[in-house]
């Protein structure tokens, strides 16, 4: 077994194990392979050892290994900051855009995702504890948007994607997805076809699964350290 493919199985059993504490079936928890400046050749791995969901977040660096693995099904998820003069690329190449945070992205992805292709599936990008740095929208500022999304034909709003601020204490991670997961079910009470809450990495994927994640991205865990 080659190295990508036993971190593949181990993290498959740590999620079960996750998933069994809280009595959720791991078939609702998905896991996105985040593949972002690691080779085309790592991503080969994965999906032989049967992976289908890849996320990047720069948008040639992606169209690159897109167009070199154009052999294989993958779904490919844009995760990283958009710029608006990128959204035809990203809305013609990508399956998933999860990091949605303002109407005029949505609005030009709405615009360039082509008619033979099925409506993009979109999250929008939240950010709850005011940090600065990071993208996202605040929780009325959400609420608003995927109002404004859901009159878009091309666009399929699934859901949020979080990216908290990084902690290492377990049970605050879990507290910052718990507050996230209840702005996810208030949106859900409006619009009950949403159906995925993004959030958890490498590095606290189980408070988030425990919290109520169905959508964990890794990148580490599985690829190893980044340049
Ligand atoms: C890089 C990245 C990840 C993966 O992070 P790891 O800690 O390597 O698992 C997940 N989500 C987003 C938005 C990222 O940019």
């Amino acid at each position: 077994m080659s190295r990508i493919a036993s971190h593949l199985a181990d993290l498959q059993l740590q999620i079960v194990k996750t998933c069994a504490k809280r009595r959720i079936f791991k078939h609702n928890v998905l896991f996105v392979a985040v593949s972002k400046r690691h080779p085309a050749d790592s991503i080969r791995e994965a999906y032989a050892a049967g992976h289908r969901d890849f996320g990047e977040n720069q948008v040639q660096e992606a169209l690159d290994k897109i167009s070199q693995l154009s052999d294989l099904n993958i779904n490919w998820h844009m995760i990283g900051v958009i710029q608006s003069r990128k959204c035809k690329d990203i809305a013609q190449h990508f399956d998933w855009v999860q990091s949605v945070d303002r109407l005029k992205v949505a609005q030009k992805l709405n615009q360039h995702r082509e008619q033979d292709q099925s409506p993009l599936n979109v999250l929008i990008q939240v950010n709850l504890f005011g940090e600065s740095q990071k993208a996202g929208v605040n929780a009325a500022e959400c609420k608003k948007l995927a109002h404004e999304i859901m009159q878009l034909p091309r666009l399929k709003l699934r859901g949020l994607m979080a990216l908290p601020p990084k902690q290492t204490d377990p049970q605050t991670q879990f507290q910052q997805f718990e507050r996230i997961h209840s702005v996810y079910q208030e949106l859900q009470a409006e619009y009950p076809q949403l159906d995925t809450l993004s959030m958890g990495m490498s590095g606290d994927y189980e408070p988030a699964i425990l919290a109520g994640s169905t959508m964990i991205r890794l990148g580490t865990a599985i690829f190893g350290e980044r340049d």
